[in-house]
């Protein structure tokens, strides 16, 4: 019996943090994992994370004529009034800048005025664009008061997850994948894609 062919899935994000753990999240399903291509920007105009997934989603299937997986997420803080949000990426122009930008505004706050959560919301495309799936996770967490960890990217250094007691970019990828943000949504996901992409 001849091997079967391996279904190609785009994942529609240049965020080399985000590739590296849809890589992980991915691995048992048999798939053809691929980049996006090069140069290709997306602009994302949503104002919920949702709709910004969609739009990736969308536009890299077309762009490739592949099944493409997106991701839209961002961290949210309650006394930020969910600043930074959808503009997570956009806070600051690097991952320290962000991360200092983070910690000066909520230089006054204290106890559950560190309250914040992460979303992930993804979406995938058929080859055709049209978007066949939809999920969303959520991570629940304190922001420190300075960075604790070298693992991850983004926040994950000043993100605490008090179930674990570790900060994201503390776990190993194999406990961010069960309990942060990412790996709660892709959870959900899993199942409908095995079906659609006859994974294995
Ligand atoms: P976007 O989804 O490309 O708009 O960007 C999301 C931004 O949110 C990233 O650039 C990170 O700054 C942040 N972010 C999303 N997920 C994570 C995560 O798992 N850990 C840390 N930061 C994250």
């Amino acid at each position: 019996m001849a091997a079967s062919i391996p279904t190609p899935l785009v994942i529609a994000s240049g965020n080399a943090g985000k590739v590296r753990e849809f890589a992980h999240l991915l691995a048992d399903l048999g798939l053809e994992i691929r980049p996006q291509p090069a140069g290709l920007e997306v602009e994302e105009t949503g104002s919920t994370f949702a709709e910004n997934a969609r739009l990736k989603a969308t536009a890299v299937a077309l762009a490739t004529g592949c099944w493409a997986l997106a991701d839209d997420s961002g961290l949210a803080v309650d006394s930020l009034g969910g600043a930074p949000g959808v503009h997570s990426a956009r806070y600051a122009a690097s991952d320290p800048e962000r991360i200092a930008r983070l910690l000066r505004e909520l230089a006054a706050a204290t106890g559950p005025d560190r309250s914040a959560r992460f979303t992930a919301a993804l979406a995938v495309a058929d080859p055709s664009g049209a978007i066949v799936l939809e999920v969303e996770g959520h991570c629940p967490g304190l922001i420190l008061e300075a960075p604790r960890g070298s693992g991850g990217f983004g926040y994950d250094p000043v993100f605490l997850v008090p179930e674990a007691g570790l900060t994201f970019a503390e776990m190993d990828k194999t406990t961010k994948g069960r309990i942060g943000h990412r790996g709660r949504a892709f959870a959900l996901l899993e199942p409908g894609l095995r079906q659609l992409l006859g994974a294995g």
